[in-house]
């Protein structure tokens, strides 16, 4: 039986885009965000044009750089160093995952940190660790973002998080970490190696969850009246149809939980959102307001 209130992302989304466009309002010029692919996978492509659409939809100019995936990485690096030197960009975000012959940390490395809103660069990484974030990764933000919107509180409480990327896990497990409003949960960080992940996450008071694999966290995985944020939308092809889930079995986790973000619907459109917060932010940086 399904009881688990649904967290839906789009009201969510709805609020931050109306306090972006009256940032950008403020502005002489609009913002400007350049994204930068290095892949034809169809999923990349999608990911990218729903940045530039969420862009579009509060007044972002976008700078779409494409390089084939089999471009030499100087031409990628050549690619970042151009944008970091052009005044009239005010962001830049790389779409991952990147070919195998780029390496990842050299393409940290070149990016600009003022410019850099998604915290690739190590400096922006190191900052958020240390308490002091220049931005604040979207999807991480999307997470607290979306807990702060339903008042989910997560200080003093344990969060435990499956996924310990660089561009999830770790910046969310030190964001919720921090001190202050929106921060001082007791954070627990899973992953592959994790012998017995229900273990973990059944002592969660939230859980969140971004490991890409559908569907691997079931009620019995689950204490009463945890609250669920899943980050993942995961494809899934059976019999020629292809769904999206998440890294949560919604049916069965609906039963004990108390909330839960849809997949798709709930985390999704809160990221895309806090993309442009940060775009805007960094337009401000560069301007001095
Ligand atoms: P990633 O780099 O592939 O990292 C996945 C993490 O999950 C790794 O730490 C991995 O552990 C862990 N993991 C894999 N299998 C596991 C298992 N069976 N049990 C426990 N942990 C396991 O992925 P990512 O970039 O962080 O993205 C995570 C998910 O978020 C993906 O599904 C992606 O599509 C989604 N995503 C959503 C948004 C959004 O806005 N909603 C944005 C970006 C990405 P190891 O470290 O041990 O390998």
């Amino acid at each position: 039986m399904s009881r688990a209130r649904r967290l839906r992302g789009q009201p969510v989304a709805a609020t931050v885009r109306e306090a972006v466009r009256g940032r950008i309002a403020d502005l002489d010029t609009p913002p400007t965000l350049a994204t930068v692919m290095m892949s034809d996978d169809a999923s990349d492509e999608r990911f990218v044009a729903l940045k530039h659409d969420a862009c579009a939809e509060v007044g972002i100019d976008v700078v779409d750089r494409r390089l084939a995936p089999d471009a030499p990485a100087s031409r990628l690096h050549r690619t970042l160093d151009e944008l970091a030197s052009d005044s009239t960009v005010d962001a830049v975000f790389v779409q991952v995952p990147l070919p195998d012959h780029v390496a990842l940390n050299e393409v940290r490395r070149r990016l600009d940190p003022e410019t850099d809103v998604d915290c690739f660069h190590p400096t922006n990484l190191g900052r958020l660790v240390a308490g002091n974030p220049r931005y604040v990764p979207a999807t991480p933000a999307a997470v607290g973002r979306i807990l702060a919107a339903y008042d989910v509180p997560v200080a003093g409480r344990e969060v435990v998080v499956v996924g310990r990327s660089e561009a999830i896990g770790k910046p969310l497990a030190n964001h919720l970490l921090r001190r202050g409003p929106g921060g001082d949960a007791t954070v627990t960080v899973c992953h592959s190696r994790t012998p017995d992940l229900g273990r973990a996450t059944r002592r969660a008071d939230v859980l969140v969850t971004a490991c890409g694999v559908p569907e691997l966290v079931t009620e019995e995985m689950l204490s009463p009246g945890v609250v669920v944020i899943d980050v993942s939308a995961n494809r899934r092809t059976v019999e020629g149809e292809t769904t999206v889930v998440g890294d949560v079995d919604h049916e069965s986790a609906a039963a004990v939980a108390a909330a839960i973000t849809p997949v798709p619907g709930g985390i999704g459109p809160v990221t895309l959102a806090m993309l442009t917060q940060n775009v805007v932010r960094a337009a401000e940086r560069r301007v001095g307001t």
